[in-house]
């Protein structure tokens, strides 16, 4: 049994902006099912929606601040949380990063670092909690000056990093690296320096024991220019101690039980699957009908998800016999885009602008194809979830998204691989021919439903991604 702290900067259902919050919340509890003690520490955030007892556990003194450590459980299960209280830095409006204007909060820089010299002294047994974790396994460049530091100790537990997603690497000016007062053998280009910035990410990089991100084509994805954000180089180095290991999926997003959604169904009853539909189009005011192919999306809405190829072949897709419903928020120009085309076609298209879980839910259970074209996808969980849900997932040939899903060819029919559709090119053209290649099959019923069924006879469960950091954990020395 081992001792794991698990350092996140969000966590589900505490708070969550994106893929990360679930990872922190279920591979924990998987990683607990399989026998280890595993505490979680994050900031205490004033957006956290905390509903079980808080519990002041100790006062900690960080540089000049005093900070309380304070301790909860995460609702529906007894997993400790440690939150590291400290209003000055945690305790403003908005989201974990940005404010309410969508801009990244001045002091991220001195906030995480906070946070992450709270998370070594908990993790080094010093924060009278008398606990001494044997792994800290820390996430994105939030907790990325956890292995650097923690590095400097005598006797410390040993440490992972696992990378969400490498577009965000935490860089920050010179000026700001001398606030944090680092120690100077990190501001060198082997350590955190990056063109004269200060790189938390590399932190995590460059000095954790060992390296994972979330699926194992974007393991070979970062170790390229086109997707390495320049610090390729320093991951190839690492390429011995770095691993992909996809994220599972948590138990919530089960068509058959989940209670979100208006009728239950399995890869048995999957005629029922339709009730959702309809539930759906009454409540987003299209046309009922059983029959039209619906087209879903959740999404973040930003360059990365591929929405511009979405928007590029919208006039084209709008005169197809096709809904599409939208769920998402971000980028103001896209939301703009969509407001337009959503206004233009009524009866053919839904958009719902924000973050909506139970919708996302009635969603995934209702559109007949689920559209991810990501430029680029670390894991991605709605491919996932949709192929539970019996909703063929349309995804561009990267990262997570090329180790989930098996394109419908003849061949993948016929040996009963198939589970979705996979397109190459990074463009609006690629998408709609795709979207076409779908409409097709949705003409004939029997060979849609075998699809469905393959995704739903997937297994992706957390327990084998838990099982695979288990064996990653037991192999650091
Ligand atoms: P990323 O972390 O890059 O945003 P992922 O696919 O890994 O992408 O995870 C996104 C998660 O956030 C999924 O669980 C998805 O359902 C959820 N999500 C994204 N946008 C919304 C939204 N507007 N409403 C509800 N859930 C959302």
């Amino acid at each position: 049994m081992k001792k794991i702290l698990f350092v996140t900067s969000e966590v589900h259902p505490l708070i969550k902006t994106g893929g990360l919050a679930d990872v922190s919340y279920s591979l924990p509890k998987a990683l607990a099912a399989l026998g280890q003690e595993v505490k979680l520490i994050l900031p205490n955030y004033r957006a956290l929606k905390l509903t079980r007892n808080v519990q002041l556990r100790s006062v900690l003194k960080i540089g000049s601040y005093t900070v309380q450590l304070l301790e909860t459980t995460l609702p529906d299960s007894n997993m400790t949380v440690w939150l590291v209280d400290c209003p000055e830095y945690f305790g403003m409006a908005g989201n974990p990063y940005v404010n309410q204007n969508g801009v990244a909060h001045a002091n991220n820089a001195e906030r995480f670092a906070l946070f992450c010299r709270a998370a070594i002294e908990v993790a080094m047994n010093r924060a009278q909690l008398d606990w001494k974790a044997d792994i800290v396994h820390c996430n994105d460049w939030q907790t990325g000056l956890v292995p650097a530091l923690l590095s400097l100790e005598y006797q410390c537990p040993m440490t992972v990093f696992t990378i969400h997603n490498m577009a965000y690497q935490g860089l920050f000016s010179g000026l700001t690296a001398a606030k944090l007062q680092l120690p100077s053998q990190f501001l060198t280009p082997e350590g955190l320096e990056f063109h004269g910035m200060v790189s938390f990410i590399k932190g995590g990089i460059a000095y954790a024991d060992k390296v994972t991100t979330v699926s194992p084509s974007y393991a070979q994805d970062i170790q390229t220019a086109e997707l390495g954000y320049g610090l390729e180089g320093l991951l190839v180095y690492r390429n011995e101690d770095l691993k992909g290991i996809i994220n599972g999926v948590d138990d919530d997003w089960n068509p058959e039980n989940d209670p979100l959604i208006v009728q239950n169904y399995n890869q048995y009853s999957l005629h029922l699957k339709t009730q959702n539909k309809t539930a759906l189009q009454e409540r987003l005011n299209l046309p009922v009908d059983e029959k039209v192919l619906m087209l879903g999306l959740i999404s973040r809405l930003v360059e990365q998800k591929g929405i511009d190829m979405i928007l590029d072949c919208m006039s084209e897709l709008m005169a197809l016999p096709i809904q599409i419903v939208l769920l998402g928020s971000g980028d103001k120009s896209f939301e703009q885009r969509l407001i337009q085309f959503a206004a233009t076609y009524p009866q053919k298209m839904a958009l719902t602008l924000g973050y909506n879980e139970e919708l996302a839910h009635l969603i995934e259970a209702g559109a007949d194809i689920f559209l991810m074209p990501s430029r680029f996808e670390p894991c991605g969980l709605n491919q996932m979830y949709s192929q539970c849900y019996g909703t063929l997932p349309i995804v561009r040939n990267t990262g997570g998204l090329a180790d989930t899903v098996v394109d419908t060819l003849p061949e993948t029919i016929e040996n009963q691989t198939a589970t979705g559709f996979v397109f190459n090119e990074a463009n609006a053209g690629a998408l709609l021919e795709t979207i076409k290649r779908a409409m097709l099959l949705y003409n004939f019923p029997e060979s849609w439903r075998q699809v469905q069924v393959n995704g739903m006879n997937r297994d992706f469960s957390w327990r084998h991604s838990a099982a695979q950091y288990l064996d990653l954990y037991s192999c650091i020395e």
